[in-house]
């Protein structure tokens, strides 16, 4: 397994934190740990291909691993509940210190194969540019045009396909 230079793990945490920002996330602020996060992640993209997740284990196949990609798809339920994804990669502009160096559970399930994936979420809709997203919450941060998270609006339409 190759190891990454000062030089690789800093240009890819810095590609990381500008694109994070232009979608309105924010990355931990805590750069040595953030580092090393972005370390892990790069190791276990060499290591089986895809950036799974420092903190949880790999079952071997990346289709058993699709939802513990980086980022995962429970990130955004972990910022909105705890102000931080597990790892505390992804932090809330509102996070805590508490929050932010406490732990949080696992939200992923234990059989996650074996979990309905027909799960019913709330359609929300950014005013300004008509971005939308299925999601628990709206985002803080509308990830197209910038417009703050308190002005998306529950989206009822009905889309047909025929
Ligand atoms: S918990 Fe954080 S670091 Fe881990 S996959 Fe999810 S978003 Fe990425």
């Amino acid at each position: 397994m190759r190891e990454f230079t000062t030089e690789e793990i800093r240009q890819s945490y810095e590609l990381l934190k500008a694109k994070t920002e232009k979608s309105g996330y924010l990355l931990n602020p805590d750069e040595e740990f953030t580092l090393g996060i972005v370390e892990s992640l790069l190791t276990n993209n060499e290591r089986y291909g895809y950036p799974l997740c420092p903190c949880r284990l790999s079952s071997g196949s990346r289709e058993a691993d699709l939802d513990i990609i980086c980022p995962c798809d429970y990130r955004d339920l972990d910022l909105a509940e705890y102000g931080r994804c597990y790892c505390a990669l992804y932090v809330s502009k509102d996070a805590t210190p508490e929050q932010l160096n406490g732990s949080i559970p696992e939200r992923r399930p234990k059989n996650p194969a074996q979990e309905s994936k027909a799960v019913t979420m709330p359609m929300w809709r950014c005013p300004v540019c008509g971005y939308l997203c299925a999601r628990q919450n709206p985002p803080e941060v509308c990830p197209i045009c910038g417009a703050s998270g308190d002005r998306f609006e529950r989206f009822n339409s009905v889309i047909k396909l025929e």
